[in-house]
């Protein structure tokens, strides 16, 4: 657990929450409900927990109160937050951000990145899965192993082993952005075995959950589109994400006037910067590791978070 002092305000991470050994993905890398409510209980003993507007009227003060405080934030719009997180916080009053891709609610689409996981999740083997995205890469790209370039990703990471990243790089930015799709999607249906629409609707929130939450007092923000890696994208593209996010939320009477912005991988550059202010966006999120204090709360548009596990 890291080390926390006053003055200090602390924005925590959350992918997943579920009751996962219990579950039918039992080894999915994720937060045990039973910890997530030790965690939260902790927090509500030793720090302030903000609601979105509290954190807003912070930002505008530009001054941080003495007692040290947390914002929670959960990412991915995960039916997890619906199920477990939702009922569990509203019991003990405690507020949250919730960023949904949009494209998942809305199409019943499931992302890459979590495709990946779950393809890991069913197969121990690192080595079998490298084996099968060198098969496809070969199919389709014509391509052998030592021709993609594999020195030059980087393998360091806080959570996972060499060969566990070096999957989740190929798969989620290093192959060509077409193939990788199709690769990932032959894995899947290799290994994971499930259809997409249904499990789109068992891994992800529905319109009418996003509604509840928000009639609740939860509040939600936009975590982009499709999901992209926005430096990787032009800014034509990045306008698109959040302005097609945005409109949804709109449509669907979630969006309230304190919008912020979580960066799908934490992913963000000077363009992204410039149309934050152009949405009026309240601040944004990263993936960077840190607390906010009075020296970086000015820098409202990168501010880093700390992941869940950093406080267990
Ligand atoms: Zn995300």
């Amino acid at each position: 657990m890291i080390k926390t002092s006053n003055n200090q305000i602390y924005i925590i991470m959350y992918h997943y929450v579920r009751k996962i050994k219990k579950s039918d993905y039992p080894n999915l890398k994720g937060l045990e409900f039973s910890d997530f409510k030790k965690q939260i209980k902790f927090f509500k003993k030793n720090f302030q927990i903000l609601s979105n507007i509290e954190f807003v009227e912070i930002l505008k003060k530009k001054t941080i109160q003495k007692k040290k405080s947390v914002l929670l934030t959960f990412d991915d719009g995960y039916k997890d937050h619906y199920e477990y997180v939702f009922p569990f916080l509203k019991k003990n009053k405690i507020s949250a951000n919730f960023y949904p891709p949009t494209m998942c609610i809305k199409n019943k689409k499931v992302l890459d990145v979590n495709k990946i996981h779950f393809i890991l999740e069913k197969e121990k083997n690192r080595e079998k899965i490298l084996n099968n995205i060198f098969f496809y890469t070969k199919k389709f790209l014509k391509k052998d192993p030592d021709q993609l370039r594999l020195n030059q990703i980087n393998l360091k990471s806080r959570y996972d082993n060499k060969k566990t990243v070096l999957i989740k790089r190929l798969l989620q930015n290093h192959l060509p952005f077409y193939f990788r799709e199709k690769i990932v999607d032959k894995i899947f249906k290799d290994i994971v075995n499930e259809e997409e629409v249904e499990f789109s609707k068992k891994l992800y929130m529905s319109k009418k959950n996003l509604q509840e939450l928000y009639k609740n007092g939860f509040t939600i923000g936009s975590h982009g589109y499709n999901h992209f890696w926005w430096e990787k994208i032009n800014k034509i593209e990045q306008e698109k994400e959040i302005s097609k996010s945005i409109n949804y939320f709109k449509k669907i009477k979630v969006l309230d006037n304190n919008l912020s912005v979580c960066y799908p991988y934490g992913s963000f550059n000077s363009q992204t910067l410039a149309l934050m202010k152009k949405y009026k966006v309240k601040y944004a999120l990263t993936t960077r590791t840190g607390g906010i204090d009075r020296k970086n709360i000015k820098n409202n548009f990168a501010f880093p978070r700390f992941d869940t596990n950093d406080f267990i």
